[in-house]
């Protein structure tokens, strides 16, 4: 395929990395806008994150009926078999999105993106792959999610371990046999919970290491049958998918139009009784307007998540360690994670859990672990010790901008981008789902499709308007990220030390990772800018060159 873009000499006219949501909306529709694309991703397959979150019980929790494309031509002909599917139904949706959209020919897999160069004479990107080739494009399109940089604690002896160790987000393809084995879980985030809860069931014996509690809320599966199905596509799904721009956080639904500071005690316990009967991400961004700003409101949901909770422990000694009198941080403000019998799994005689903060973990060892003055055994060690999240994708490839240092270098100090979507000193280079966008605060799938419609557009625009060079202003970005943390600083986020602000890294500067000021807000500022002429950019006309 020759390239779409006048003058432009390199290989493609866009590579990608990333085949996860994003990466492949990107692929499919500037392929079917006539430009020549490349997709390239270190994981086998497509799918994205749900190719390294393999472990038992990972699955997603947004609802399936938005946790996928909203083109009709794919809906219509797809069922998920659960509300809330897992990583093997997510496989199969991929599957059959490429049977639909026709994606694998134009990816090269297990392949990963190791660094970047600009070339200043041909405004055009080349990128280094850890096969050792190098591939020239003019647009350089990052689509790494917010995932593809586990994390494991520096541990003293951690490679002592004679068992099986592994992240979560490292689970070997072929599985793990938990039957009948001792396993150690360290961590209790979003990951942790889901895997606890499959162990329970067949594992000799689970340990879990906590360090803070989860502050979880019922996802209140179901399996949804084909009339089920049926029923839904016709009376809901277009008005949910349509839905998904005008929310917070891209769901289906959005807060409850009113803050608990203005209702009476019964008019408060009755709306968090609703939504909490609900439960999924209802009880967190459909909630009251002011709970993640308003401390009383705060304390409130916080007080009634631990009541509810506490009715399912049955070993009083637990409460204060999974439900504390005292809320460890503002509800809310570390992303709760759905759960289905986690907190029954305790009930169980096979299942310890390990309170971090009274016995902290001192160091790995052949067999297992120290943790206060105990010593723990196991078979299998899980680390569910999370990611450098959103930026860490990134920052990881040596991408080196006009001045010689790469982005890691230019972020040290604090992360600055333009919209959430370019960076000063990287010309041509964009990413999506990344740092000071909605990223973390949004629905996958519906960031893919908006923030990517955006994208896509913009391209169209240079390509339109003959631009060989697009790059955005130190002053553009300067204002862009102090916008976001203005925005966080009004509400309870900056209280606790979660990944959404990059305080599980040591190290890592403490800033908001993600744009907080919600999806439409975002789109509104987004598409005004594009409106505009796209302010904040600096354009080299392809004439210039010649
Ligand atoms: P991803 O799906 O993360 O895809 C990124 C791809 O980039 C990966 O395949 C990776 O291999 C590739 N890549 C990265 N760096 C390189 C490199 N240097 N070279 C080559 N390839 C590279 N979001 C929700 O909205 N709802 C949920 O319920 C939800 N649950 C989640 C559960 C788990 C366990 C995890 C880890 C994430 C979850 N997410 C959820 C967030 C999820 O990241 C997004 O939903 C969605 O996958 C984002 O799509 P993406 O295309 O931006 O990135």
């Amino acid at each position: 395929m020759t390239n779409k873009i006048n003058g432009n000499s390199a290989d493609y006219d866009v590579l990608i990395v990333g085949a996860g949501f994003a990466g492949l909306y990107q692929l499919k529709k500037l392929r079917d806008l006539g430009y020549n694309v490349t997709l390239v991703d270190a994981a086998p397959d497509i799918g994205g994150v749900w190719q390294w979150n393999c472990y038992p019980g990972a699955r997603v929790d947004s609802i399936g009926a938005i946790y996928q494309y909203s083109d009709p031509e794919l809906w219509k002909g797809w069922d998920y078999s659960e509300k809330f599917p897992d990583h093997t139904e997510l496989r199969e949706y991929f599957d059959y999105v490429d049977s639909k959209w026709d994606l694998r020919k134009d990816c090269t897999f297990n392949t990963r993106v190791t660094g970047a160069t600009f070339d200043e004479d041909t405004n055009t990107w080349s990128v280094a792959t850890d096969d050792g080739k190098t591939t020239t494009c003019r647009w350089f399109i990052l689509c790494t999610g917010f995932a593809a940089k586990p994390v494991v604690p520096d541990f003293d002896g951690k490679d002592s371990f004679k068992g099986i160790a592994t992240h979560t987000g490292l689970w070997p393809q072929e599985g793990i046999d938990m039957k009948g084995k001792r396993i150690g879980v360290i961590g209790t985030g979003a990951s942790a919970v889901q895997v606890i809860q499959e162990a329970s069931k067949e594992a000799a014996q689970v340990t879990v290491f906590q360090r803070t509690p989860n502050l979880t809320i019922p996802m209140r599966q179901k399996k949804i049958s084909k009339d089920e199905n049926a029923k839904l596509k016709e009376e809901n799904y277009q008005a949910w998918l349509d839905a998904r721009e005008n929310n917070f956080a891209g769901f289906e639904f959005d807060f409850y139009p009113k803050a608990a500071a203005d209702c009476t005690p019964e008019e408060r316990e009755a709306v968090f009784r609703e939504v909490w009967e609900t439960g999924a991400f209802n009880w967190w961004l459909g909630n009251f307007n002011d709970v993640l700003a308003n401390p009383e409101s705060n304390l409130a949901q916080y007080n009634f998540w631990r009541d509810e909770t506490r009715k399912r422990i049955k070993d009083p000694a637990l409460h204060e360690v999974l439900a504390p009198t005292a809320p460890p941080h503002p509800y809310g403000v570390k992303r709760p994670c759905l759960e289905q019998w986690f907190y029954e799994c305790f009930n169980q005689n096979n299942v310890e859990l390990v309170d971090l903060k009274r016995e902290p973990i001192e160091r790995i060892t052949k067999e297992g672990l120290i943790a206060g003055d105990r010593e723990f055994e196991f078979d299998i060690l899980v680390y569910a010790t999370g990611f450098d999240a959103v930026s860490g994708g990134l920052v990881q490839i040596d991408a080196k901008g006009t001045d010689g240092r790469n982005l890691a270098a230019h972020w040290k100090d604090g992360i600055k981008t333009h919209l959430g979507m370019a960076s000063p000193g990287f010309p041509n280079l964009l990413f999506l789902y990344g740092p000071q966008s909605p990223s973390g605060f949004c629905n996958g799938p519906t960031c893919a499709e908006l923030q990517g419609d955006w994208m896509i557009r913009f391209i169209q625009d240079m390509t339109d308007r003959d631009v060989a060079r697009a790059e955005v202003t130190e002053e553009a970005a300067e204002a862009w990220a102090k916008g976001t943390h203005d925005i966080i600083n009004g509400t309870l986020f900056p209280q606790a030390n979660s990944w959404y602000l990059g305080a599980n890294i040591p190290g890592k500067k403490r800033e908001v990772l993600v744009y907080p000021g919600g999806l439409p807000s975002y789109l509104e500022i987004v598409n005004t800018n594009r409106e505009d002429g796209y302010p904040g950019f600096e354009f080299e006309r392809a004439a210039a060159l010649t």
